[in-house]
Formats: C-alpha cells, structure tokens, sequence
C-alpha cells in the first residue's frame, strides 16, 4: 500500500455518499480514500443508519458524518451547510447508492409498475444530478464525481430489470453532466463494479448465480473485490485520474468483454 509519502488523496476533501455497513462498496471506497490521506465527510439515509456510520466515521477518522437522504432537497441543502461550514472546497464526491423495490427484482421487467420504475429512477439515477447540482459549487478547485453503475445498464441481467433501466440512465447522465462540469474542472465517471455481495445485492432473486456464472467466466476467473473497485475510485478522485471524464471503466474480473459463459468452449 502507498506510504503516508505518497498518499494519493492528501490534501483533498472526499464526500462519499452511500454507506450502509461494513460490506458496502462505499465502506471499502471510504477505507481507501482515508488510507490515502483524504479528509472524509461521509453521510447516511435516515436515523436507522446513524450509530453504525458514526462508527465508521470514527475508524476512519472522518472530518464528519451527516445525516442525507439524497430524494429530499432539504436534506441536501443541508448537507450543502454543514459543508461549508467545514471543508474550504471539495474535491471528491463519490455517489453509490441505488434502490428498487424487491418485487421489481424477481419478476419479468414486463410486470414493473409505474411507481416502481419512477422510485428505482429516482434513488439510483435523478440523485446523482442531484447531487452534483448541490456539491459541484463547493468544488471550487474542480475535482472528481464519480457512481457506482453495472453491466445491467446495457446488458439483460435476469431479474436485473428496473435497476438496470436505471443505471442505463444513470451512465447517460455520467456524460451529461460530465459535458456540463468540464469547464469547471470538475470529472464525473461511473465505475461498473462486477457483481459483488452485499446488502443491495441480496435484494436480487438468484445473486448467487450471477457471481457463480462470473466466476465460471471472468477471464481472472473470480469475482470483483470490492476493494479493486475502491482503488479504482481513489484513482479517478485523484491527480492520477486528471484526464478521464465521461467514462465508464469496468472492474468486473474483465467479465464484460465476454461473448459466452462457462470455460468448457
Ligand atoms: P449497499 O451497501 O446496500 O449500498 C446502497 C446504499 O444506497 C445504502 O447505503 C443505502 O442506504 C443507500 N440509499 C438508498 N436509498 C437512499 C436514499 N434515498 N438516500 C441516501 N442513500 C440511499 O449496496 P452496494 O452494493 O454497496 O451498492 C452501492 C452502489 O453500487 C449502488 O449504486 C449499486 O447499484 C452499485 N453496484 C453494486 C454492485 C453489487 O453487485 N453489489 C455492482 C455494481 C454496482 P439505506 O440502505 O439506508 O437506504
């Protein structure tokens, strides 16, 4: 791992948005960034998550921890606040949050209801331009946004569905925003993380079988790491990572390139 030396992050205040518990990928990605000597703000939905998050803040050494719910704007703005009040300028913000009903994970795509659809675009796709709306004029030094998205954007994942609708418009707001944001120097990316489990994961009818299939197939042969996922966003906030925007880089074992499962052909 990189000495205090040559910590990748020093100097730069980080957001990351999106943990839940020891086994999210934003848990991993605010492991790495505070291994890189960055000063981390993170924040949580609602009460439920506090205790747990002020933990981590506290293992990590966070500068602060704050309550957001990225669907109300109120709990941005306040977000907005607290940060202000804190951190001269941001120059991180990582965005890995997502969310669909249960139900539209393990029926045919064909039965999703209107409602459905609305919500899984509204936490996992309209919230990054939310969010990067209210955290881009704290990013007076321009910096880096980045989102977590999956293979499920442009390929048809069983029981994917809805989410992968979502993160299809998801990856199209990358490059949206990124043309907006680029004269402000200010990057905005998605990393397309393999299939990996946690939480979120677990709400998707036979996640197994997407990570054994992975496996099976993976030109690594082995799943995603959501620690490789972590090191991949510590390069895009940093000075390493200065000339990509608009992208979206896969850390999936290099599953993607992949015509046919299985390793019998
Ligand atoms: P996770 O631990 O369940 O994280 C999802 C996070 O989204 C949770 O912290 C959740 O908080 C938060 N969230 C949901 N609604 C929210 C809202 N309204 N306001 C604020 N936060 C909200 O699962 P994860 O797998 O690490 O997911 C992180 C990101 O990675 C997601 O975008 C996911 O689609 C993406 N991703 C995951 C995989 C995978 O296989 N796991 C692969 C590729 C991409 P609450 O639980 O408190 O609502």
């Amino acid at each position: 791992m990189a000495s205090s030396m040559s910590q990748l992050l020093a100097g730069k205040n980080a957001v990351v948005l999106g943990v839940l518990n020891r086994w999210s990928i934003a848990y991993s990605i605010a492991a790495a960034f505070s291994r890189e000597g960055a000063s981390l703000y993170l924040t949580y939905q609602n009460d439920k998550q506090k205790q747990t998050v002020e933990e981590f803040g506290a293992e990590l050494k966070a500068a602060g921890v704050y309550q957001c719910d990225v669907t109300k704007p109120n709990d941005l703005s306040s977000l907005v606040g607290e940060l202000e009040r804190s951190a001269p300028a941001i120059d991180a913000v990582v965005h890995s949050i997502a969310f669909a009903n249960k139900e539209d994970l393990s029926r045919p795509y064909l039965e999703t209801s209107r409602d459905g659809y609305l919500l899984a675009q509204e936490v996992s796709a309209f919230s990054l331009v939310s969010v990067a709306r209210a955290l881009s004029p704290l990013m007076k030094n321009g910096g880096s946004i980045s989102t977590l998205t999956y293979l499920g954007s442009t390929r048809v994942l069983p029981n994917y569905n809805v989410m992968g609708v979502a993160k299809a418009a998801l990856e199209a707001s990358v490059r949206y925003l990124a043309h907006d944001l680029g004269p402000n120097r200010i990057r905005v990316n998605a990393i397309s993380a393999g299939p990996i489990k946690t939480a979120s994961a677990r709400g998707i009818k036979d996640f197994s079988k997407i990570l054994d299939g992975v496996a099976a197939t993976a030109p690594l042969r082995r799943n995603t790491d959501p620690a490789e996922v972590a090191d991949t966003a510590v390069f895009l906030a940093s000075d390493l990572g200065r000339g990509v925007t608009g992208n979206v880089l896969f850390v999936d074992a290099g599953f993607q390139i992949m015509g046919i499962g299985g390793t019998s052909i």
